[in-house]
């Protein structure tokens, strides 16, 4: 079994993916970590994320562990996994990670889930169930607000606010594989869902797919 959950930024897909992993013993990747920490690598030798030709080689020799203990969560850093996820080279080179997750994901878990933007589009367009997650763009800067606050008292909630939506901009328009609902995704508005509504939602639309497949 297979979930692909995409979505704009801080929409609660990895709040939400995380205790779907945990439910239904899926083994969970967050996709965005791979495209953070190539944008991170790239800012932290003081290259250019625009620069395609350095973006491509580094998402080429990115593993996991090169930034295990990097702080890659914030605002500077999305905003360099945004820039480098643009370039078609750099998520070829992510793609096959990606896809060798979803097929073997980790031993003894029934399947996987990744969450991300383009998961059901491109990287699993085969699976199981397909869910995007979304919420008006206030109430995603307001959660994404409150979780930069912890680093970054001064942080306004208008800056995030445009950030956001620059970063939702960049992923909606661009060529390769722009954020938009796959083919027979299940909508999820997380607006006015607490965590515990929008995991119950979730588990409705699974269990019921996990039932067609078994009829
Ligand atoms: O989900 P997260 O905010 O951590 O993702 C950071 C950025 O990585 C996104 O804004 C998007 O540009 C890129 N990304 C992507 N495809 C994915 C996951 C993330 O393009 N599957």
């Amino acid at each position: 079994m297979v979930i692909a959950v995409d979505g704009p930024a801080a929409a609660g897909k990895g709040t939400l993916s995380r205790r779907l992993s945990g439910y239904y013993g899926l083994a969970y990747l967050d996709t965005g970590t791979l495209y953070r920490g190539v944008g991170w690598l790239m800012l932290s030798q003081g290259l250019d994320p625009r620069n395609a030709e350095d973006a491509a080689a580094t998402a080429r020799d990115f593993t996991l562990e090169k930034v295990a203990d990097a702080d890659i969560r914030t605002g500077d850093v999305g905003k360099a996994a945004s820039v480098v996820a643009v370039q078609p080279a750099v998520r070829a080179a992510l793609l096959d990670y990606q896809r060798n997750f979803a097929c073997e994901g980790r031993p003894g878990a029934r399947g996987a889930i990744l969450d991300g933007r383009d998961i059901g589009t491109v990287v699993c367009p085969d699976a199981t169930v397909k869910l995007f997650v979304t919420a008006s763009d206030e109430a995603r800067a307001e959660r994404r607000w409150r979780e930069l606050q912890v680093g970054d008292p001064g942080i306004s909630l208008n800056q995030v606010l445009d950030d956001i939506r620059r970063r939702d901009a960049r992923d909606s328009s661009r060529a390769e594989a722009p954020l938009r609902p796959a083919p027979g995704a299940h909508l999820l508005d997380t607006t006015s869902l607490s965590i515990d509504a929008a995991f119950a939602a979730a588990c409705r639309v699974i269990d019921r797919a996990l039932e067609d497949r078994r009829a």
